[in-house]
């Protein structure tokens, strides 16, 4: 999506409100899931004795991690921004399929760790109607948490080796604080705007502001993560100045390559449109640079908000290896 930096005091306000309001029910899911699980775990051990309840209850919360030998890719379902306005992106109605927006994120999991690139909108917002949540003109809907689909696959925040963000737009860094304990993959560019003294006045602050205290690896140019070639994070400045892709490399798919929004929708791509302002920001010389890589590796170009992508691409807890 498009940022737009100005807002109304009013509007500032209004949000900050609405995030007060939505918090308890981020706080509530995890617990009321935490009480089913464990009221389930209760039924199968009880016949065990109090003693060994507790670390069974635990142990239950969670399904087991894989172990991977290779490569694995999944996707999850982080949100669906309703929009109406691809006159901003340079496009017209009739030109764009569908001009809602799907919000994705995505888990590697690496044999030597585990890597998400972008967290989409915030936990909080599931369960809340769209009039309480829209935002710069996109509407924000969620059905269900980051952290409960992480949890279905057996990956609590904790065990997040490495957070990269596509960029720091409201709409993928809504849970970034539950991974500040990951190394946070940045460039310098996006970490000085996201802790800038206006950025620390937006709604949404707090719902990355943890990461100031991460332990951080500030990037320049691309950068092999693993140190094998199967994952690396591509520089594609232009959207904002620290704008970053990531290359994956799977066995069995082939190379993908995730663009967060160096695109939003498929026209853009096919008609070679961008927002205005991304003419001379840096987003051509960056998509030229992945077209070419396209073309030389054969890699698939995953457009993260493109609604026919959100809606054809296999989600967690199915994966792509
Ligand atoms: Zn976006």
């Amino acid at each position: 999506m498009r940022f737009i930096l100005e807002l109304p005091p009013c509007l500032v306000a209004a949000r900050a409100a609405r995030a007060a309001r939505a918090a308890p029910v981020a706080r509530a899911a995890p617990v009321a899931r935490a009480a089913l699980t464990s009221l389930a775990a209760l039924a199968v051990v009880g016949a065990l004795g109090l003693a060994a309840l507790a670390p069974r209850a635990r142990a239950a919360e969670l399904a087991p991690l894989p172990q991977v030998a290779s490569l694995r890719l999944y996707v999850f379902d982080c949100g669906t921004l309703v929009y109406n306005r691809p006159e901003d992106y340079n496009l017209t109605r009739e030109q764009v399929k569908d001009t809602n927006m799907g919000v994705t994120c995505y888990l590697v999991m690496h044999p030597r760790g585990l890597l998400l690139f972008d967290t989409g909108l915030n936990d909080g917002l599931v369960g809340r109607p769209l009039y309480e949540n829209v935002l710069d003109g996109y509407g924000q809907i969620k059905f269900n948490t980051l952290r409960g689909q992480l949890a279905d696959i057996g990956v609590s925040p904790e065990r997040i080796d490495y957070l990269v963000l596509s960029h720091y737009h409201w709409d993928h860094i809504g849970n970034a604080a539950d991974f500040a304990g990951a190394t946070w993959l940045v460039y310098k560019g996006d970490r000085d705007a996201m802790f800038s003294p206006q950025a620390r006045g937006y709604a949404w602050f707090g719902q990355y502001a943890a990461l100031e205290h991460s332990k951080t690896v500030l990037l320049s140019g691309d950068r092999d993560v693993f140190g094998d070639g199967t994952v690396t994070v591509l520089a594609t400045p232009g959207h904002t100045e620290g704008h970053c892709s990531l290359l994956v490399r799977l066995k069995n798919t082939g190379p993908i390559v995730l663009t967060g929004d160096l695109y939003h929708y498929a026209e853009e791509r096919a008609l070679n449109r961008m927002p205005p302002e991304e003419k001379t920001s840096g987003t051509v010389e960056s998509r030229a640079k992945i077209e070419e890589l396209v073309r030389r590796t054969g890699a698939k170009l995953w457009i993260g908000h493109s609604m026919e992508f959100f809606r054809t691409v296999r989600k967690s807890p199915a994966w792509y290896d």
